[in-house]
């Protein structure tokens, strides 16, 4: 089959690889009907050290079922299904908790141990606890709409909940890239009455206000803790959806969230050692987020 291998920042390649199978009696096979590029696949393009055997990228798709390992009870061949871009058993602690991205037997797709799902098909682990089948023809017109599951709108959606994002808020969204912009639909969804969107992509800008964003902030840094300040009373905004990773970003988010606020932070972090800084402290900050449970009921 074919698929997406990177082998070192700036070297991506088509190639192809051995046909993805099941191997464990867990596991399914998915034929990728749609998979798509996330953010953080970004960070190895610009960073990876040089690999021998190269790594399928790709961690957002959907598809249909191919192959089902003998222990694989819920989910059928045939089924259509969403894949999230971590694998979970469904049946841990974390899991019943609806956090699967810390489920104890889990992890994440796109390594060397589990390949990712830029291909013509991929491997899926635990597949009963980690596919979701949807009762939707191949050609169905949601499809585009069905592959934001995998990953962005989950994301989105998590960012905005950590955030604490409440009817008649204030939300912030930092970044206008795809998370950013599911980050204002979910800030939406849950009843925020003014939202916020930090970034400088006209055509972006311009689908967040379609989204349901009030106010548009195009400055960076300094300039932008600034102006959502003034456009906030002063106070800043109730709840801010940090969408980047970067360390301006982060800044940028503690700089706008008002008092007893909360930052859901769900850009991975590009630099280890992001600070946190004394006034998030001073301004009783809630800091939360991480990698969002797309596969939460
Ligand atoms: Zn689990």
């Amino acid at each position: 089959m074919k698929a997406t291998v990177m082998y070192k920042a700036g070297d991506v390649r088509i190639e192809n690889v051995p046909d993805a199978r099941v191997i464990n009696p867990s596991d399914a096979l998915v034929r990728v009907t749609r998979a798509c590029i996330c953010g953080s696949d970004l960070w190895p393009y610009k960073a990876m050290e040089q690999s021998e055997t190269g790594v399928v990228m790709g961690h957002e798709a959907i598809g249909v079922v191919e192959d089902v390992g003998e222990d694989v009870r819920k989910i059928k061949r045939g089924d259509f299904v969403i894949m999230p871009f971590a694998w979970s058993d469904g049946t841990c602690e974390f899991c019943a908790d609806g956090l699967q991205t810390a489920c104890i037997h889990g992890g994440f797709f796109g390594n060397a141990e589990v390949a990712g799902a830029q291909a013509e098909a991929v491997r899926i682990p635990l597949a009963d606890g980690t596919l979701f089948s949807l009762p939707v023809a191949k050609d169905d017109a949601l499809m585009a709409s069905l592959l934001t599951l995998s990953d962005v709108m989950g994301t989105g959606h998590h960012a905005a909940v950590t955030a604490k994002v409440a009817p008649g808020k204030t939300a912030a969204v930092v970044g206008d890239g795809a998370v950013g912009l599911c980050g204002v639909i979910a800030a939406r969804r849950l009843g925020a009455d003014q939202i916020i969107i930090l970034g400088h992509h006209p055509d972006r800008i311009a689908l967040a206000e379609e989204f349901g964003a009030t106010d548009v902030v195009k400055e960076r840094g300094a300039e932008a803790v600034e102006r959502v300040l003034a456009i906030t009373g002063g106070l800043g905004a109730h709840s801010v959806l940090e969408c980047v990773g970067l360390e301006q970003s982060t800044a940028t988010a503690l700089g706008i969230v008002r008092a007893g606020g909360a930052v859901g932070r769900v850009g991975v972090p590009q630099d280890p050692t992001i600070p946190l800084g004394d006034e998030s402290f001073y301004k009783n900050v809630t800091i939360a987020g991480g990698p969002a449970p797309v596969r939460a009921p």
